[in-house]
Formats: C-alpha cells, sequence, structure tokens
C-alpha cells in the first residue's frame, strides 16, 4: 500500500475529499489521537471494507481534556502513525495543528445533553463539548459518507450517534469492539503510562468485566448487586474507581432488572493513569 496523503488544512482536506465524492467514491473516516495500536488499524480497516477511500484524522483535541489533565504527556509519535495507518488500508491523514482547528477568537461549541449527562460526563465535566465540537468540525473537514468508532469509548460512541442523527450530518456511524491484549487489558494509547505493577494490577479491570458476563450467563439479572460486586474487586486490586454502571447498550438508560441487552461500563484511576473500559453482558 502507498503512504497515505497528509492533508494539513480543512480547505485541502476538503477539496481532496469533494473531488473523491464528485467521481461517485465514498469516503469513509477514523477519527484518532494517534499513537496507533492495534485498537485503531482494526476501525482503519472496517473502515476500507465499508468505503472506497479512508481518511484517518490525527489530532489531539484539546478542548476534550481539562485542566489538569494529560493533554500536554499524551504520547505521539507521527512517523509511525503515518507507516501504520497507510498499512492498514488509511488513503489520506488529516492532520490539522490546534490554530487551524481552533483559530484565534474561536467561540463555538456543541453539546449533546441526556447522553452526556453521567458517567464520562460526570467526571469529566467538559469532555463531551469538546468531543461533539472537534467531531462535527472534522465532518464538516472531511465529509465523510460514514466513520467508525470503537466500543472502547461507548459512551462517546453513543454521543456521536446521537450527534449525527441530531445535527442530520449524514455520516453513517459504525461501532467496532475493543480489541484487547492477549491477557485481556483493553488497547489504549493511555497504557504507556503504566508501570509494570500498575499494568499487572489493571487487569483487574478486564478480569472484573468478564467475570460480571459470566455471573449474567448464569442468570444473575440485579445490576446493583453486580456493580457492588465488581467494585469492590477492582478496589481490591489497589485501583480507585469512578464508576462501575450497568446499562441499558442502546440509550445507556439505567437498568433495575437485566433483561434487554446492557453494557457494564467502568472507569478506574491507578496512580496518574485513568482508564476506562467496558462489556456487553448479555
Ligand atoms: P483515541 O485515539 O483514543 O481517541 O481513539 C480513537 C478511536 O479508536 C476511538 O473511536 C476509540 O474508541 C477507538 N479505540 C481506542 N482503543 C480501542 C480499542 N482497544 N479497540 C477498538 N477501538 C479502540
Amino acid at each position: 500500500m502507498s503512504e497515505p496523503i497528509i492533508l494539513e488544512t480543512v480547505e485541502a482536506m476538503r477539496s481532496w475529499s469533494l473531488e473523491r465524492r464528485g467521481g461517485g467514491l465514498a469516503v469513509g473516516c477514523v477519527p484518532t489521537m494517534g499513537y496507533l495500536h492495534e485498537g485503531h488499524l482494526s476501525l482503519i480497516r472496517e473502515c476500507a471494507r465499508r468505503a472506497d477511500k479512508v481518511v484517518m484524522t490525527l489530532f489531539v483535541n484539546p478542548t476534550q481534556f481539562a485542566e489538569g489533565e494529560d493533554l500536554g504527556q499524551y504520547p505521539r509519535d507521527f512517523d509511525g502513525d503515518r507507516a501504520k495507518a497507510g498499512a492498514a488500508g488509511a488513503d489520506a491523514i488529516f492532520y490539522p495543528s490546534v490554530g487551524e482547528m481552533y483559530p484565534e477568537g474561536y467561540q463555538t461549541y456543541v453539546t449533546v445533553e441526556e447522553v452526556t449527562a453521567d458517567m464520562e460526563g460526570a467526571f469529566r465535566p467538559a469532555h463531551f463539548r469538546g468531543v461533539a465540537t472537534v467531531v462535527t468540525k472534522l465532518f464538516s473537514a472531511v465529509l465523510p459518507d460514514l466513520a467508525v468508532f470503537g466500543e472502547k469509548d461507548y459512551q462517546q460512541l453513543k454521543v456521536v450517534e446521537r450527534l449525527s442523527r441530531d445535527l442530520g450530518l449524514g455520516v453513517q456511524i459504525a461501532g467496532m469492539p475493543t480489541v484487547r491484549e492477549d491477557d485481556g487489558l483493553a488497547m489504549s494509547s493511555r497504557n504507556v503510562y503504566l508501570s509494570p505493577d500498575e499494568r499487572a494490577r489493571a487487569l483487574s479491570i478486564s478480569q472484573t468485566l468478564f467475570a460480571a458476563r459470566e455471573a449474567v450467563e448464569q442468570g444473575a439479572d440485579d445490576p446493583a448487586a453486580l456493580c457492588e460486586g465488581a467494585r469492590e474487586e477492582i478496589e481490591s486490586a489497589g485501583l480507585s474507581v469512578d464508576y462501575v454502571e450497568v446499562r441499558d447498550a442502546e440509550d445507556l438508560s439505567p437498568v433495575k432488572k437485566i433483561e434487554a441487552p446492557v453494557r457494564m461500563l467502568v472507569a478506574a484511576r491507578i496512580g496518574k493513569t485513568r482508564l476506562i473500559d467496558n462489556l456487553g453482558l448479555n
């Protein structure tokens, strides 16, 4: 596969895309913050299956980080990312500067309401405003027919589905399963922050999710009891739990009894690193 073309301005991105769409080709988009791993690459490969041309966007979006979060330390490897994205099937990389996305005087933001109200939205108050804003701006530059996101960030996937539907952006949103390390840890660019000891203890998150799925398969149907047990297990590995929730898999509304498809969602901190993961239980 040839090297993907690098497009750094909204204008260049849009004309590249318009030319291809004008020629009858379907353009797909995979938004990322870079430092690519197999999870990201699975999205690019799926996008290449669904669309004729694939644009990966690479932008560490400052508006989705709060003061004191890891924006300044976020890992970067542009040359590695370009090679990996190209090998996975990306035709172009949209790689704008912060000034290109948020020029002097910028003051327009997109907010999605109910689905952002709790979990990540509660622990990272401005996070989804930043996500919804940047996704809207990326779509307006890339002009994709479809976009592929990971279930790893399950609430974000639901936010983007809602956003695209509510604003009538005409972008079909696809979600792909979480790619895990052999031992179950969900792949994340942030895993490089973990010391070997922290990494070993972080495994308690995925192990707890798999145990909860097993329990539901054996007939457990009380979400509150499952969440309480899960919290205890993760805390006993020395992590500090932000939340453990069992929610309706479709709209993330709270559930009293496990009947329709549900998802367990977890956020926990270990040392300076905050990790999230989730799993369908039934
Ligand atoms: P990020 O670079 O962390 O903003 O993630 C970019 C996209 O990759 C998002 O749609 C994520 O949900 C997705 N992603 C991140 N980690 C994984 C994973 N382990 N498996 C599948 N998708 C992932």
